[in-house]
């Protein structure tokens, strides 16, 4: 989601802010006495000062390097490839399991933002289930390419300006953008950055690629039907896009929908997202006919307005939440049922809202 989106419509969680938009407050805190308690389920707690973050938990890129290469020398289905470096020269990898060209594909991209990272620890996990037999065939019927962590630079803080202001604490602060600044996810059409031109290069010209998921982190606050969400999805929304892929599009919607809902604990929003091409969900499905899905977990990992910043308490459910995703989403194409998936509920599904917090 956009960085600061959503800060004017929350403004009391951040004491920088409060005085400034003290009319705001008002009326977001007249809302607030009357919205519902949290209810259970997805929502686990947000950072708001209750708790440390530490992100020393989270994978390393040395360490997600350093796990892609076990897993690689371990199954013989999976190819590890470098598709090119990052702004600091760190490998950028694409995980590949192409059984048969002749195949649908799917491509799963996580942390084009640096600190939205459970989307990431999931996408490992399902690297390792790939490699189990838990899967059974269905990697005969279905090729499957994992681009995690775009933005290692950003993921490990390693970037030419100042994360002050961060709130998490452990080895290192995670920032939204690459090493220069730049945010990936509006780097889609000019490609300035080597993040994105390698996945354009080496992945997105590379392959015929039919489906894919970006997988993101938002804030805390979201909610649908008076519940905090657990994520939010969105097909692509430019006027640009084939007819066609965007039905792929919201078929794929249908299917993560229903895995993520059906969990219990999962409760998924729309996602309010605007129509440039610059972001993947437009700019690839126009440009390469992909099917695309933006897929907004709850909360980020470390970000300077916090708000935006979930407890890691609920680490658990969103990396379980990544996994249900890519596992359906797989599924669903490897045995011809996402051809039928039901997008109706498209039509109804809310767009998700700010939830002030209950204090
Ligand atoms: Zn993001």
């Amino acid at each position: 989601m956009p960085p600061r989106a959503s800060k004017a419509t929350d403004p009391r969680s951040h004491p920088r802010w409060g005085r400034r938009l003290a009319a705001a407050v008002f009326a977001v805190g007249l809302t607030a006495s009357l919205a519902p308690a949290a209810a259970a389920g997805g929502n686990g707690p947000d950072y708001n000062g209750h708790e440390t973050i530490n992100t020393s938990i989270l994978h390393t890129y040395d360490e997600l390097a350093a796990e892609l290469e076990k897993q690689d020398a371990r199954q013989e289905a999976l190819e590890l490839e470098v598709i090119g470096q990052s702004v600091k020269g760190r490998d950028l990898f694409l995980a590949k399991y192409v059984n048969d060209p002749a195949n649908p594909t799917i491509l799963f991209l996580t942390q084009q933002h640096g600190n939205e990272q459970l989307t990431t620890e999931g996408a490992l996990e399902f690297i390792k289930h790939l490699g189990s037999a838990r899967l059974g065939d269905t990697l005969e019927h279905v090729n499957v390419l994992i681009v995690p962590m775009l933005n290692p630079d950003g993921a490990m803080g390693d970037v030419d300006f100042s994360l002050d202001d961060y709130v998490a604490s452990g080895d290192r602060h995670l920032t939204r953008y690459n090493a220069v600044g730049a945010d990936l996810n509006r780097d889609h059409v000019d490609r300035v950055q080597p993040e994105t031109r390698a996945l354009h290069e080496k992945v997105l010209g590379a392959y015929e690629i039919d489906y894919m998921i970006d997988l993101h982190h938002q804030g805390t606050r979201s909610a649908r039907d008076g519940q905090l969400v657990s994520g939010s999805i969105l097909h692509p929304t430019t006027p640009e896009v084939d007819p066609d892929v965007l039905e792929g599009s919201k078929r794929l919607g249908a299917v993560v929908f229903d895995a993520v809902d059906s969990t219990g604990w999962g409760h998924l929003g729309k996602y309010a997202g605007g129509d440039a091409t610059t972001i993947s969900r437009n700019g690839v499905a126009v440009e390469y006919g992909i099917s695309t899905l933006l897929f907004e977990m709850r909360g980020m990992s470390d970000h300077e307005y916090e708000p935006y910043v979930l407890g890691q308490k609920s680490n658990g459910y969103l990396r379980q939440q990544t996994l249900v995703t890519l596992e359906a989403a797989v599924q669903s194409i490897a045995d011809g049922s996402i051809e039928s998936a039901d997008t109706s509920f498209w039509d109804t599904l809310a767009e998700q809202e700010w939830m002030p917090r209950d204090e």
